[in-house]
């Protein structure tokens, strides 16, 4: 059965006497840096000299060096540097750390996949919060929390588990429940999420759909609102209430259309796609080829992103979007709640 730790269960003296070095600045890193800082504990950034991100770093009050030199002074490294370039950065980092010393990141891709293989007397763990930086930063400011996932993947010091733990309240997850996963259920939950559902499976859901419509001779605009800007809408009830807080929302018709037409949809072969995906997953095969396609410089990557950039539905959004009002003001959650 699932694990949820809370507040109460995170002792803060397992990292109070500590050093955390976190490395990048990024989305999750200045999350991280600035919530672990203001809970009290010890925090270095880790940058290239080079990086933009230094002085903003300083500006909000935090030391910063280069990675190895970070890595040098703390018991805890981070790392939150995008996953394509975290196994060169540990590279530079690993003679400097200690025996005892934890190396933690925030999803387990380089270590399930054997890209990054640190040293036997290292605590190896994994506290994921399940959102972007920016959400991290944000929920902590309202004194709110953001749920997470923890993980050990070694543990030389018998402590990795309540140090992850302490490391998690200090980012603001234990207000919000933080899940006990392992490295290779993180990885593999994470990549076949996004790709068969969340990010892949939606976009071409999307892109069909509306495909689909203006084949058929309806208007460009007509078919990106029911297919792409009425989603919002749609997920926005899922997640507050569930499938049934959506099909309670909608009426009878969609409901019954919905039900009767969504398996026709989604059918049986997606149901077989999808399994030969996770297996991908699983056996390492899409790991390769991202790792692969990452040496070779992209060039299906960019291929692909650019076809996307260049689909119709586009270009129909953009002209759409600057038409209407919650365009504008889609940052601020307060501006949408204010009466008209
Ligand atoms: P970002 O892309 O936001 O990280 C950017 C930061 O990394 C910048 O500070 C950048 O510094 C630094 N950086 C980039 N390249 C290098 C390099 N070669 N050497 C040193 N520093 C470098 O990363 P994310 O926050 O998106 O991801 C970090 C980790 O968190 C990943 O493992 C990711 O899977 C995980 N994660 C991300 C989530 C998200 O929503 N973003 C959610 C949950 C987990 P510079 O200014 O020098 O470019
Ligand atoms: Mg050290
Ligand atoms: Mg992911």
């Amino acid at each position: 059965s699932t694990t949820v730790y809370y507040d109460d269960d995170a002792d803060e003296s397992y990292l109070q006497s500590k050093t955390v070095a976190v490395l990048g600045y990024g989305s999750q890193g200045h999350a991280h840096a600035l919530n672990l800082h203001e809970s009290g504990f010890d925090v270095v950034v880790g940058l290239r000299e080079s990086s933009d991100s230094w002085p903003v770093a300083e500006e909000d009050g935090l030391d910063v060096a280069t990675p190895r030199e970070a890595a040098a002074q703390a018991d805890v490294v981070s790392i939150l540097v995008p996953d394509t370039v975290q196994p060169a950065v540990f590279e530079e980092i690993e003679p400097a750390l200690d025996e005892g010393d934890t190396v933690q990141f925030a999803h387990g891709f380089n270590v399930h996949y054997n890209q990054i293989r640190p040293p036997e007397d290292v605590d190896v763990t994994l506290v994921a919060p399940k959102s972007p930086g920016h959400i991290v930063r944000r929920n902590y400011e309202r004194d709110e929390g953001t749920p997470g996932l923890l993980a050990v993947y070694q543990d030389a010091t018998g402590e990795a588990a309540q140090e992850a733990l302490a490391y998690a309240k200090g980012i603001g997850c234990t207000r919000a429940g933080v899940i006990e996963t392992t490295f290779a259920e993180e990885t593999e939950t994470d990549l076949f999420g996004e790709q068969a559902v969340l990010c892949g499976g939606v976009t071409s859901l999307v892109k069909q759909g509306f495909e689909t419509m203006v084949d058929a001779g309806y208007s460009p605009e007509m078919a990106y609102f029911e297919v792409l800007n009425e989603l919002k809408l749609i997920v926005d009830l899922m997640y507050e209430d569930g499938l049934g807080g959506m099909w309670h929302s909608v009426s009878y018709t969609a409901e019954y259309g919905g039900l009767t037409r969504g398996d026709r949809v989604v059918d049986e072969d997606v149901r077989e796609n999808m399994e030969e995906i996770l297996e991908e997953v699983q056996n390492g095969e899409f790991a390769r080829e991202w790792i692969l396609e990452n040496q070779a410089g992209r060039p299906k990557f960019d291929q692909l992103v650019q076809a996307e950039e260049d689909h119709e539905i586009e270009a129909v959004g953009e002209d759409l979007r600057a038409l209407f009002s919650w365009s504008e003001d889609d940052e601020s959650d307060e501006q949408e709640s204010e009466p008209a």
